[in-house]
């Protein structure tokens, strides 16, 4: 049964137009390394070269420009001092909209700066993330603000969706898609999108084991929280929210499967990626050539890994190079100063 939400391959088209000229169109490449190892055509979708340097610019520009086509909000705000939170800050610039972005006074400096480059206020409140998103709620309710959330939103999934419009026309023969799987709206409009036109393919989601809430959501087959741990795939961290209104749904309906990895597995794919493929991807965008490496899927046809951002703090890059998994006490505590982030 469709809904009144239900994103389809249409929304997905408009938004391509929407924010075409505001987005870099990324490009795939063959691996070689990849193909001879699996026995078939493995390509790299080079996602992190986005501009803001992940994917999210796409969902949170197509929200925005959305939003500028009817009644103009005051600005925009949100609660994620991560990669949504860069991408909304520069949507926002771009459309000359004001945004504020609240976090609590737990962020590291690195990451209040990062949002401050980007032309957007960085608003301290509180002492978790429960009092940042109650700043947000009262921007909306005072001051007639609109909140972007990072995935669960109609607009952000066909922003993201636009991804997998590029995919089948760059890999019209694409077989299975790997895609790194947190909150899901990157998942759900790949798949709308993928699935719309490729009815055939297979779209795989992964995660960190340490965390994974929609697998989890999945398996009780309702959304559910769960413990949050630190995890090299620090962008994949955090909940599907309890109210999910429509990335689990999809999910649900379109994933063929999920696979989990260690932190060990998502390092190697960390080290592949450069010292092979000569790229350097955050923990979170490692995961699809991790889970290849690891053995954990048989691609049965051309296969397409999404490389999705590439915002990891350098120190932990050359850690990870160096043999550190994410696990150990050093690590650890560079994984706090990573400048990533869970939303
Ligand atoms: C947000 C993010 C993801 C996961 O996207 P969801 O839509 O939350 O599933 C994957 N990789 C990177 C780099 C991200 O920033």
């Amino acid at each position: 049964m469709m809904d009144a939400t239900d994103i389809g391959i249409d929304d997905i088209r408009a938004a391509a137009e929407r924010i075409a000229g505001h987005i870099r169109r990324t490009p795939v490449d063959l691996s070689e390394a990849l193909s001879e190892r699996m026995g078939v055509p493995v390509w790299l979708k080079l996602e992190h070269r986005q501009m803001t340097g992940a994917f999210k610019l796409r969902g949170a520009t197509n929200a925005v420009l959305s939003l500028a086509e009817g009644k103009a909000p005051a600005g925009v705000s949100c609660a994620s001092t991560g990669n949504h939170g860069r991408a909304l800050a520069h949507a926002a610039r771009a459309a000359g909209l004001s945004c504020i972005v609240c976090m609590s006074r737990l962020v590291p400096a690195n990451k209040v700066e990062a949002i401050r480059r980007l032309g957007a206020e960085a608003r301290i409140v509180g002492r978790s993330q429960d009092d940042a998103q109650e700043e947000v709620n009262r921007l909306v309710a005072e001051d007639g603000f609109a909140d972007i959330p990072p995935f669960d939103h109609p607009k952000i999934i066909a922003g993201q969706g636009t991804i997998g419009l590029e995919m089948v026309e760059d890999v019209p023969d694409l077989d299975t898609v790997l895609i790194p799987l947190s909150g899901g709206g990157l998942v759900a409009g790949i798949a709308k999108a993928v699935k719309a036109l490729k009815p055939s393919a297979r779209i795989v989601g992964i995660s960190m084991a340490r965390g994974a809430a929609m697998h989890a959501s999945l398996a009780a087959g309702r959304p559910i929280a769960v413990e949050e741990l630190p995890t090299l795939a620090d962008s994949l961290g955090g909940g599907i929210g309890l109210q999910n209104a429509h990335t689990f749904r999809i999910a649900r309906e379109l994933l063929d499967d999920v696979v989990l990895l260690s932190e060990e597995e998502i390092a190697a794919g960390i080290r592949h990626a450069y010292e092979v493929e000569r790229e350097i991807v955050e923990g979170a965008a490692a995961v699809g050539i991790a889970a290849l490496l690891a053995g954990k899927l048989k691609p049965t046809g051309p296969t397409i890994a999404l490389l999705s951002g590439r915002n990891i703090a350098m120190d932990l890059h050359k850690r990870v190079l160096d043999g550190a998994n994410g696990l150990d006490e050093d690590s650890g505590a560079a994984l706090m100063e990573t400048e990533g982030g869970a939303i």
